[in-house]
C-alpha cells in the first residue's frame, strides 16, 4: 500500500488570501487591530502558529487558551463566506486530474498533511469541490494544524495514522510546497514530492532535501514518481 500526505494550500488548490481576509476582520473585530496580517510569515506555517504570530506583533502578547479557542471557532465561521467570494480562488493545474487517477487505485489511500485547523482544511476542499477525495467521516490518514502547531510533530501524526490504517509497510510519502514540508517530512522519516506552485522554487526545495520535485502537479513526472 501507499499512503499520499498532500499539503493543501500551494499544493492542491489557491484561496487567493481568504483566510487573510477571515482573519484581519477577526482580529479588528475582537481586538481593533487594523491590518492583522500585515508582516506576518504565512507560507508553510501552521494555523495555529500563524495566530502566536499576529498576537505577538500587534497585541505584543500571546493569546491565551480560551482567547485562541474563541478565535479559531470565530475563523472557521469567516472562511466559508470569504473563500465563497474569494476570486483569486483555484484549484491548482493537474490537481483534479492526478485526484482521479489515485483515487482509483486499490494500492493507494490519500490523505493530509496540513498546517490547516482541521475545519479550516475541510472548508477549503469542499470550496474546491475535492473533497469528495478527502473524506473526514471515512478512514483518513491526516494531520492538522488543530494536533499540533509543529509542522514535524502534525505529520508524524499524520505518518502514524497512515500505518495505523494502511499496515506497517505502508509506503508513506508527503506533498507539499515549502521548506517547511520538506522538513517535516525528513523528521517524519518519510520522502516528500515538493511542488513548486507555492512560494519555494524547484532549486530552493531541492536544496533543502526534497527526494523529488516538480514544477507543478500537472508535471508528466509525477505519475512516473508516484508509479501511476
Ligand atoms: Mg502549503
Amino acid at each position: 500500500m501507499r499512503v499520499l500526505l498532500f499539503d493543501i494550500d500551494g499544493t492542491l488548490l489557491l484561496t487567493g488570501g481568504a483566510g487573510f481576509v477571515a482573519l484581519r476582520r477577526i482580529f479588528a473585530d475582537l481586538y481593533g487591530v487594523e491590518d492583522a496580517v500585515r508582516d506576518i510569515e504565512f507560507h508553510g506555517r501552521t494555523d495555529p502558529l500563524i495566530l502566536d504570530s499576529i498576537a505577538e506583533r500587534h497585541l505584543g502578547r500571546r493569546l491565551s487558551t480560551d482567547e485562541a479557542r474563541r478565535v479559531e471557532e470565530r475563523y472557521v465561521t469567516e472562511l466559508g463566506p470569504c473563500l465563497d467570494s474569494s476570486e483569486g480562488f483555484q484549484v491548482l493545474p493537474g490537481v483534479v486530474g492526478l485526484l482521479e487517477a489515485l483515487g482509483t487505485r486499490e494500492d493507494v489511500v490519500l490523505g493530509l498533511a496540513t498546517g490547516n485547523w482541521e475545519r479550516a482544511a475541510h472548508a477549503k476542499l469542499r470550496r474546491g469541490s475535492l473533497d469528495r477525495w478527502f473524506d473526514s467521516n471515512g478512514a483518513l490518514p491526516a494531520g492538522y494544524g488543530s494536533d499540533a502547531a509543529d509542522r514535524a510533530e502534525l505529520t508524524r501524526l499524520a505518518v502514524q495514522r497512515a500505518r495505523g490504517i494502511a499496515g506497517p509497510d505502508a509506503e508513506i510519502l508527503v506533498i507539499g510546497d515549502t521548506i517547511h514540508d520538506v522538513r517535516a517530512s525528513a523528521a517524519a522519516g518519510v520522502p516528500c514530492l515538493a511542488v513548486a506552485t507555492g512560494n519555494a522554487t524547484e532549486a530552493v526545495l531541492e536544496a533543502e532535501g526534497a527526494a523529488w520535485t516538480v514544477p507543478s502537479l500537472e508535471s508528466p513526472d509525477v505519475a512516473r514518481i508516484l508509479g501511476l
